[in-house]
């Protein structure tokens, strides 16, 4: 964790006046598809590659964590057992320990590996074959790994398996992240008929350098086509853009983005590669063999879309993301807004009942786990309500309209300046954060050093 300068958690007299955040249900759920053909050099998500061969077994064991613990805990029969079993304390999640966090807010608890699995919840099913203990969401989101790279009798099964416990609010928004060759007009059609409403094209760059690059397998002319395939069924298309790649000047950067705009995304995100350790890219580093690219290009990189972005009408409105009027992604401000989510999937991580829990990352694990009928939890802690408070103050941060003041006390029963004085008065002076009287937030120059900026909350 950087900066020293702020988080005194433990300050005499400061404990929390209220509750923290609410204790409705979730109404948003996260699953993570964990294949791809190739792992690309850069990448370090939670996936396997070329084993199609497991999609089927994971599919069985997505269907048996769906129909598992998590929703149990959450119903409201479940709070009051759990409440009543144990004396009045929090409910029951898998038996993990906390024990240590890292700086990004997640935490890393000791291992549960040996704790005892609690029995997989049985629910009657209505004719229509949907479980009587369904749960209404406002937002789906799909990510990987490659979402689309299963088959379209594959990805049938999976709605199937998940809108057997969950149903669709009027109005939700069902994301997917997509690689371009995957989307055949067929498999276009499966997302669309299975209530899809927004695809998340891993576009990456408009460079057949920077594509090669990045080991993609896709080239510029495959996107153009597929987006123009997608508007058939989609009208909210977001596209990933990457900066910061090896080689890739200013003027690269400027044509990838015009190329991108012109195409007629609702939503752009913009993330700079990362140098992850134990990548190929990481490796290929630590040789000699390929350099990051200068800070300060890598600074004018973002600069660029900020403007070139905000000049095509889009919103700013959280670090890495762009959207038109209308068109920010809803589930991702879910996080942002410190609200609560289920996940499911390897290594996904969930917030429920003020509890974060983290699935095995290892995909063959989680499989192994849930065909032993084990809970995949790898880690889990409760949140105290000053680190909880931390968290929130870390994710808003992030958003372009900051922290709301009344909201922040409302939601945690601490003062900013309780538990963040020292940060809030240093970022300000450096000009990294300003106060609107109403809420803080980063100001357009404390974008450039936002992690290091939200990093001294926490
Ligand atoms: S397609 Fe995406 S998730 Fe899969 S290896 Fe490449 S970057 Fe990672």
């Amino acid at each position: 964790m950087s900066g020293g300068t702020i988080t005194n958690s433990s300050q005499p007299g400061k404990q929390p006046r209220g509750p923290i955040d609410s204790a409705a249900m979730p109404r948003s759920a996260y699953i993570h598809v964990p294949f791809c053909a190739h792992r690309c050099g850069y990448c370090d998500f939670t996936l396997i590659a070329g084993r199609d061969d497991l999609i089927g077994d994971y599919l069985r064991a997505l269907g048996r964590e769906i129909n598992g613990p998590s929703l149990a805990a959450m119903s409201p029969n479940a709070r009051q057992d759990s409440d009543s079993e144990r004396g009045g304390v929090s409910p029951p999640v898998l038996g993990m320990n906390s024990t240590h966090s890292e700086p990004g807010g997640l935490r890393h608890p000791a291992q549960g590996e040996n704790a005892k699995p609690e029995e997989p919840l049985t629910l009657a099913l209505s004719p229509q074959g949907r479980g009587e203990g369904t749960r209404e969401l406002d937002t789906l989101f799909f990510g990987g790994g490659t979402p689309t790279h299963p088959s379209c009798d594959q990805l049938r099964e999976m709605f199937r398996i998940v809108y057997e416990r969950f149903t669709l609010a009027a109005g939700a928004e069902v994301s997917v992240e997509a690689n371009p060759l995957d989307l055949t007009d067929e498999k276009i059609d499966v997302l669309a008929d299975a209530g899809v409403n927004r695809i998340s094209l891993g576009v990456q760059s408009f460079s057949t350098e920077a594509l090669t690059l990045l080991e993609r397998d896709h080239s510029p002319s495959d996107i153009a086509d597929v987006i123009a395939r997608l508007k058939r069924r989609f009208d909210n298309v977001s596209l990933d853009l990457i900066f910061g790649v090896p080689g890739q000047s200013l003027e690269d950067w400027r044509v990838t983005l015009r190329r991108a705009i012109s195409l007629g995304p609702t939503h752009v995100s913009t993330y700079g590669l990362t140098w992850e350790q134990g990548t190929a890219f990481g490796t290929r580093r630590d040789r000699g063999e390929l350099a990051p690219i200068d800070e300060e290009l890598e600074r004018s990189q973002y600069a660029l879309a900020m403007d070139e972005l905000a000049t095509a009408g889009f919103e700013h409105y959280e670090i890495s993301n762009f959207a038109r009027p209308g068109y920010r992604c809803r589930h991702n401000e879910v996080y942002w807004s410190g609200d609560e989510y289920w996940a499911f999937g390897p290594g996904a991580a969930r917030y429920l009942n003020g509890r974060r829990e983290t699935n095995i990352r290892s995909v063959l694990g989680w499989l192994a786990k849930l065909e032993r009928g084990e809970s995949p939890v790898a880690e889990a802690e409760e949140l105290e309500p000053a680190h909880r408070a931390r968290e929130l103050i870390f994710l808003g941060l992030r958003r372009r309209e900051g922290i709301a003041r009344e909201d922040f006390l409302r939601r945690t029963g601490f003062a900013l300046e309780d538990i963040a004085v020292s940060a809030i008065q240093t970022n300000t002076a450096c000009g990294w954060l300003e106060e609107t009287g109403t809420h803080i937030r980063l100001t357009s120059e404390g974008r450039f050093v936002a992690d290091r900026v939200v990093a001294e909350f926490l």
